[in-house]
């Protein structure tokens, strides 16, 4: 571990902080799926841009203005399930596979990390792999979501049990995050020694809180994002760059640590 100081910002010392932990965990987020062809919500070209997430994505506006959250959230439905996984979540996975991840947690709804053969992925703002209810609690496939909104005259898909406006598993903008989900998360965090954020500007919490609690229980922090994050002067690794990159780039210097 002597070299870390003079390596702390390549993949070789991302292998060497991993391949030495005993319990590390990851935490993804939007810019995991950038390669992917998802925009991240923050970036320059992010869907922030365009419009407002915060406001459009929120429960508020699902309840008083269903239509237009359908109009937003619709065609992202059908951008989000064309998409393949890339490099960054096959890394992930076989980092996984290795046992060098004990976790995997994510912000992202994409369900790219299942895909790419991720295992027991703490889904913490949902997926897209449901329709509910909020009402009565119903639940349906994505597949009946979809059929409902596009057969809709105003694209917005409704309860046949009670009649509400349904919703897809992606949890929105004001609304309460998974429980079962976040406590798998905040347990996963307190157990871990080291803690990997990729393509997430820790912004949203509480999720953003994981890495601190990894460095206020003595834990070391690795992060890979472009852009900053609160936590860029405590980190033991800092990666900048394409997480497709820097990630392969991990698991081959794995093999010479
Ligand atoms: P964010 O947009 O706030 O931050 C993304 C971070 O990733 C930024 O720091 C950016 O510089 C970095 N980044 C972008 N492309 C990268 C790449 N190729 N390699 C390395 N870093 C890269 O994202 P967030 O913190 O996840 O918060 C956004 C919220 O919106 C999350 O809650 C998430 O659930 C949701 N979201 C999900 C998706 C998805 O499922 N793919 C997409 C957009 C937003």
């Amino acid at each position: 571990m002597g070299s870390l100081a003079v390596m702390a910002g390549s993949p070789k010392a991302l292998a060497e902080l991993l391949s030495e932990a005993e319990h590390a965990i990851a935490l993804t987020g939007a810019g995991m799926s950038t390669e992917s062809g998802i925009p991240d919500f923050r970036s320059a070209d992010g869907v922030w841009q365009k419009v407002d997430p915060m406001e459009v994505a929120s429960l508020q506006t699902f309840i008083t203005e269903p239509q237009r959250f359908w109009q937003f959230h619709r065609p992202r439905i059908d951008m989000l399930s064309g998409v393949d996984p890339n490099s960054a979540h096959v890394a992930i996975a076989e980092l996984q596979r290795r046992g060098l991840l004990r976790s995997l947690i994510t912000q992202n709804i994409d369900r790219l990390h299942s895909k790419a053969g991720s295992t027991d992925v703490i889904e913490v703002h949902g997926s897209l792999s449901r329709g509910e209810c909020l009402q009565c609690k119903a639940m349906t496939t994505l597949g009946e979501l979809v059929a409902k909104a596009d057969g809709a005259d105003d694209g917005v898909p409704r309860c046949d049990d009670c009649g509400f406006q349904l919703k897809s598993g992606v949890v929105m903008f004001g609304e309460s995050l998974p429980p079962a989900e976040i406590t798998a998360a905040y347990e996963a965090a307190e157990r871990a020694d080291v803690i990997l954020v990729v393509g997430s500007s820790l912004q949203v919490a509480p999720v953003s809180e994981l890495p601190a609690m990894v460095h206020q229980g003595g834990g070391r922090l690795a992060i890979l994002t472009e852009g900053d994050t609160p936590y860029d002067e405590v980190a033991d690794v800092r990666l900048r760059g394409k997480a497709g990159v820097q990630l392969s780039e991990t698991v081959a210097a794995l093999d010479a640590v």
